[in-house]
């Protein structure tokens, strides 16, 4: 069996707006996250560990930033080609973990929301997806709330 791990990393900053998407969520807050497509940080990152695990790039390569058609874009859009990419290479994926940092919006009550959210987009069993968040106890530029921070890990199996 061929095992492959890929890392994610993405930041997005805060912005006037009334409400941030979150793995797929739409998450009431008393700011928004600013960003070329919806600006999901969560699902930016797990897409990112995918492509990482399949050593094909990034969002930003399979999804220019400066491609006016991607401006606004679902970032389940960006998660599907991932995933197919995946399916492609003859990988299945085993599991996803996804760590949100933010002080603000606190995202337990929305944690199984977006484990299913993910789930449908993915077509991966929602018992295979784990979110969850922390704090940085107030430092930094997410201790700051100036802005959200999420890093993933995804594992790929190819019998
Ligand atoms: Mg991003």
């Amino acid at each position: 069996m061929d095992i492959r791990l890929g890392n994610g990393y993405d930041v997005h900053r805060f912005c006037e707006g009334d409400h941030v998407m979150l793995c797929g969520v739409a998450v009431p807050h008393d700011k928004g996250l600013d960003g070329h497509s919806d600006a999901d940080v969560g699902m930016h990152a797990i897409t990112d560990a995918i492509y990482g695990a399949l050593a094909e790039g990034d969002i930003g390569r399979h999804f220019p930033p400066s491609d006016p058609q991607w401006k606004g874009a679902a970032s389940r859009v960006f998660l599907a080609h991932a995933v197919q990419l995946a399916t492609q290479m003859g990988y299945a994926i085993s599991n996803i973990d996804c760590t949100l940092v933010c002080e603000r919006p606190k995202v337990g009550p929305h944690a199984n929301a977006m484990a299913q959210a993910l789930s449908e987009i993915m077509e991966l069993d929602v018992t295979r997806i784990s979110v969850k968040a922390t704090t940085s106890e107030r430092l930094g530029f997410t201790g700051r709330e100036e802005g959200i921070a999420a890093i993933a890990t995804a594992a790929l199996v190819r019998p």
